[in-house]
């Protein structure tokens, strides 16, 4: 705006004679003081406080609140400020039925102030489902037991909805449903028939799941979340994981013998599909292998359940040196994912050693390791990487980098 700066004056003092100006009601002129201050010393959070107070345009005291909290993350008026701002940005979207940008705004404000009940209540009118409606109208009361509206909405949500919720993809609905009407999921192995052939559920909400309950079911193997689990694989049409995961769970004392009966039936059902040749998922192609190699079990566990339910077999490997091992039992993999750092060989050696050898030199590897930098890319590449990905990664990244490197490899044979 300023072509020519004049000599610069003394920041306190413009601070000052700008706060002055802004209590006399002056606000054009408090605002051009002020600006001063800021370009002068960017670090100067009162003044950026005073810029957002002073702001003619919600967006301008956005931006204001924002450059305080990047000083200072902990500022307490700049988030409940910056969050009250966003709020009444949220509600002017929402009212020009932006249910989207109104979404975003009221889902910022309610992080920076988990206690806006303001904006609790806006973000339950814009949710994109009945179970995250309930969620935020279930806070509101939380903050304020008697905030009418949102009790009022609660009574409606639970009356039309019910209180069933899918055990795989969590959302609520009218009655138990032997077949979830959000994700289509078959919900229960009361009727085993149901999974001869595939289901259709929605195999994004079911590799949710496999993410959500693996966990749980690592730590309690006889516990419902491995029951569900179990449920999620064969909605996956990988009835192999299934069976493991209710074979270990099976055998578990705090299965309890409903579980277990359900377990056999299953069992019993498909060793007579297997005599009649109809067994499901028979006819569909051999899974890709991954092998990993960490020396991380947490890490392999990881990539495993990451894997699994976008229709990968995976065999794991906690060292380089037990690779020919695991090939000679497992056969030759289609993909490799190393560690890099790892005791004994390390990924880059043993990448290496896999370019050299008959049947893997032509097998792609993805380096997968903490560590980052430009340099390790290189050197990944020098020893033959495919691809590198860096911990920690999303399931998502994983199976996107390891389908695109399947599929790359596969046209340039
Ligand atoms: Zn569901």
């Amino acid at each position: 705006m300023v072509t020519e700066a004049p000599p610069r004056p003394n920041s306190q003092l413009l601070l000052r004679d700008g706060i002055a100006a802004a209590q006399a009601g002056n606000k054009v002129r408090a605002r051009f003081l002020i600006r001063q201050v800021v370009g002068a010393e960017p670090h100067n959070e009162v003044g950026w406080l005073w810029l957002a107070n002073l702001a003619p345009e919600p967006s301008e005291a956005v931006d204001c609140l924002r450059k305080v909290l990047d000083l200072n993350p902990d500022h307490k008026h700049a988030r409940s400020g910056l969050s009250a701002v966003l709020v009444r940005a949220g509600v002017v979207a929402a009212q020009a039925n932006d249910h989207a940008e109104a979404r975003r705004l009221l889902g910022e404000a309610t992080k920076l102030d988990p206690a806006s009940e303001q904006g609790w209540l806006w973000l339950a009118g814009v949710s994109e489902s009945a179970q995250d409606a309930v969620r935020c109208l279930t806070r509101v009361v939380e903050l304020n037991p008697k905030n009418e509206r949102a009790k009022h909405g609660l009574e409606h949500y639970h009356a039309v909805l019910g209180r069933w919720s899918c055990p795989l993809c969590q959302s609520l609905s009218s009655a138990a449903a032997e077949r979830c009407p959000t994700c289509k999921a078959v919900t229960t192995l009361e009727n085993v028939a149901a999974f001869d052939t595939p289901t259709n559920a929605d195999e994004t909400a079911m590799a949710r799941a496999v993410t959500r309950l693996a966990p749980q079911a690592v730590k309690a193997p006889g516990s419902e979340a491995a029951f569900f689990l179990g449920l999620a694989y064969l909605n996956l049409g990988q009835p192999a994981e299934a069976i493991k995961v209710f074979n270990a769970a099976s055998q578990r004392p705090e299965a309890d013998a409903q579980w277990k009966t359900r377990v056999r039936r299953l069992a019993e059902h498909w060793r007579s599909n297997e005599e009649r040749g109809t067994s499901s998922g028979k006819d569909l192609a051999p899974p890709r292998t991954v092998m990993v190699v960490d020396d991380s079990p947490t890490v392999r566990k990881l990539v495993s359940v990451s894997l699994q339910p976008a229709g990968f077999r995976v065999v794991t490997v906690s060292c380089g040196e037990k690779v020919q091992a695991a090939i000679d039992e497992h056969g030759v993999p289609d993909l490799f994912v190393l560690d890099i750092n790892m005791p004994g060989m390390d990924g880059f050696q043993l990448c290496k050693l896999l370019r050299k050898g008959s049947e893997t030199a032509e097998v792609p590897v993805v380096f997968l390791t903490g560590k980052d930098g430009f340099f390790n890319k290189l050197r990944g590449q020098w020893a033959g990487a495919a691809e590198y990905l860096t911990k920690p990664f999303q399931p998502k990244t994983l199976t996107d980098v390891v389908a695109k490197v399947l599929e790359s490899s596969a046209s340039a044979r």
